[in-house]
């Protein structure tokens, strides 16, 4: 399979779980997760009209941001865990940060974003909990803590509360999880009415969570191929 069939088959499954759900296909966004990925493969996407891509480290963010730096069309966005000393180098890339889980990386994030002058788009990362339900598998905040965070994001001037994102629990059935996940975004986008996004499916669940109403879905494997064993979500 080549990257534009493996897009084309992506985009028709997306599609086709829209129309399923009743929604339109178009306000279900693709997020192609380029990590480990060569930025030649990103190029060759974004010839085929992708324009969403996300990484999960800061480093091969900047490094692919960086040798892409020509497609000004591109926008990048972060999926994995921020340390709180790299979030000025993401803030400088103009890039979205999906995985905010937590106060003192809010805050981090508002003075970057205030010392660059520039506004971060936000998702708050929550925790699905695992199989037993236990937080702290996947990273994110627990799902009690995130209307406070999501005040937090909402007071910090330079930062925009986009919405939620989160990673289904692995070995469980993601329909429940992610009809969970809806219900937190309904509260959340009562309270801030910007807060629109539901970042949610991956390669082998993304209909599902279309079906609960994501408006964007994560997808690398089934774009690019399966990638080496040492780069899982969550790293
Ligand atoms: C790697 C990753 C994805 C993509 O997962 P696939 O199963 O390869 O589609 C999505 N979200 C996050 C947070 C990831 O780390």
């Amino acid at each position: 399979m080549t990257l534009a069939e493996n897009l084309q088959a992506v985009r028709e499954r997306i599609d086709a779980a829209a129309r399923a759900a009743g929604r339109d296909p178009a306000s279900v966004r693709l997020l192609a997760v380029s990590k480990t990925r060569p930025a030649a493969d990103v190029r060759t996407l974004a010839g085929l009209g992708q324009r969403d891509f996300a990484e999960n480290r800061v480093q091969e963010l900047s490094g692919k941001a960086a040798d892409l730096a020509d497609l000004t069309e591109l926008r990048w966005h972060l999926v994995g865990q921020l340390q709180r000393n790299k979030a000025a180098a993401v803030v400088r890339l103009g890039a979205g940060v999906h995985s905010v889980d937590r106060v003192p990386l809010v805050e981090a994030l508002g003075r970057a974003a205030d010392r660059e002058q520039r506004t971060v788009e936000v998702h708050l990362q929550v925790d699905l909990g695992g199989p037993e339900g236990e937080l702290g598998a996947r990273g994110g905040a627990s799902p009690a803590d995130v209307p406070g965070l999501a005040d937090a994001v909402a007071e910090a001037p330079g930062l925009r509360l986009l919405g939620l994102m989160a990673v289904a629990p692995r070995g469980e059935d993601p329909e429940p999880a992610f009809a969970r996940l809806a219900e937190l975004a309904a509260r959340v986008r009562a309270d801030h009415p910007s807060a629109v996004e539901l970042s949610a499916g991956m390669s082998g669940d993304l209909e599902a969570a279309v079906t609960a109403g994501a408006t964007e879905v994560r997808v690398g494997t089934a774009l690019f191929g399966a990638r080496p064993l040492t780069s899982g979500p969550g790293e």
